[in-house]
């Protein structure tokens, strides 16, 4: 299901667009353009992968997440992706260092609020997608984080922008948020698995606050009685 409300989506005989080209708006023919797509997830790639597709954009995805934990969710990510790969055919190019969770809180080095976790976290994936870009020879590099409503979208067009100035590429900027109801529901009708949280342990246990604090009531109530029946 490929379904684009938004007319300018719908123009696929326009073959020029105006590019933020690291920062700098240039206008370019995008009938040849290949990107190298940062993907942070199946279900966030599909709407992204539809424009591109309709504007002649050849994409190659690039799962670099090391912001997903624990491994049991990351393996569901991945097969969602590969599930999203096989539909789409999309070639995908998985981050060498694969389940970073390690590695992700060495670079957030003690940081766990939100405000502050979250610009590390973009800048982690975005330099690694724009460094592999431009190593693998691709002109542009874009990033699936563009179709989040959830994410800073601002924030990460600012980064992808500056890493793409530092690795000499161009960053593919579109506000992807505009079909976020067309990606979920080509994601339900495909039936990919969608992820209840954002990824990391943090905004898990953000995601489940509310339970947390019922469980955690229940439990000291739970303590409370045991004392005063053993009184
Ligand atoms: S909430 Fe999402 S973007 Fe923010 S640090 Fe966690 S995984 Fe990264």
């Amino acid at each position: 299901m490929e379904s684009i409300k938004n007319p300018f989506m719908q123009d696929c005989s326009r073959r020029l667009l105006l590019v933020q080209l690291a920062g700098r708006g240039l206008l370019v023919n995008i009938g040849d353009m290949e990107i190298f797509l940062h993907i942070c997830c199946g279900p966030c790639a599909l709407y992204p992968l539809c424009v591109l597709k309709k504007k002649g954009i050849n994409a190659t995805g690039f799962f670099c997440n090391p912001n997903i934990h624990p491994f049991r969710e990351y393996e569901r990510r991945v097969a969602a992706l590969e599930e999203v790969a096989r539909l789409k055919d999309l070639p995908i190019v998985w981050d060498e260092s694969g389940y970073g969770l390690k590695e992700w809180l060495s670079n957030l080095d003690g940081v766990t609020a939100q405000k502050e976790r979250c610009p590390l976290c973009y800048e982690m994936r975005l330099e690694r997608s724009a460094r592999e870009a431009s190593r693998k020879g691709f002109k542009y590099f874009s990033t699936t984080l563009l179709y989040s409503k959830y994410q800073r979208h601002g924030l990460i067009r600012e980064i992808g922008e500056e890493k793409a100035k530092k690795y000499g590429v161009g960053f593919y900027y579109e506000d992807f948020r505009k079909g976020w109801i067309d990606g979920i529901e080509e994601a339900v009708a495909l039936g990919i698995y969608r992820q209840p949280y954002c990824g990391c342990i943090f905004s898990e246990s953000e995601r489940y606050a509310k339970r947390i604090e019922r469980l955690s009531k229940r439990l000291m109530k739970k303590e409370v009685l045991g004392h005063e029946s053993n009184a």
